[in-house]
């Protein structure tokens, strides 16, 4: 595999554990909050990313490119509201984003057809990854500061499963 992808993409395994550790933290932030249900959101967005590392992880090792696994960042704890957790989410996900683009951007170039096959499926996950928060903010502004709202959006949340 070219080098430079080599790298990007090894360096994508490190971005995706992030954000599996940045959805940790919101996590804790709902749990603390006793808003089990966004908690619970989170919890599966977690697990989501750490699977989307294991298939750069996977991908690289069949490609016979060797894993460099690098430090992983601390992620922010304190979040002013319901609000602001989810625009860091749909601000956390356009950068994820961006990255995956380059990713495709580079494969392109190098005309590394496997990777492109492989890069599609993160093309078509990430409208997804964007879709999710801008949805909830979209309701979260219909709530405002009702709590009666608040509460119902936390059981929608409750109610996702992990596919
Ligand atoms: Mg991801």
């Amino acid at each position: 595999m070219d080098k430079k992808l080599a790298k990007e993409m090894n360096a994508q395994i490190t971005k995706e554990l992030f954000s599996a550790y940045l959805y940790l933290s919101m996590a804790a932030y709902f749990e603390d909050k006793s808003l089990t249900g966004m908690a619970n959101w989170m919890k599966i967005q977690a697990k989501e990313e750490t699977e989307h590392a294991m298939k750069f992880f996977s991908f690289l090792i069949d490609r016979g490119v060797k894993v460099e696994l690098d430090a992983i960042a601390k992620p922010s704890a304190d979040f002013k509201s319901i609000k602001a957790v989810f625009q860091e989410t749909l601000a956390h996900e356009k950068t994820v984003t961006a990255s995956i683009n380059n990713l495709y951007s580079i494969a392109q170039k190098v005309e590394d057809n496997p990777s492109l096959v492989f890069l599609g499926w993160f093309i078509n996950e990430q409208v997804e990854e964007e879709k999710n928060p801008t949805e909830i903010l979209a309701k979260l502004e219909y709530i405002r500061e009702d709590s009666a709202g608040v509460i119902m959006l936390d059981k929608e949340l409750g109610a996702r499963v992990k596919d």
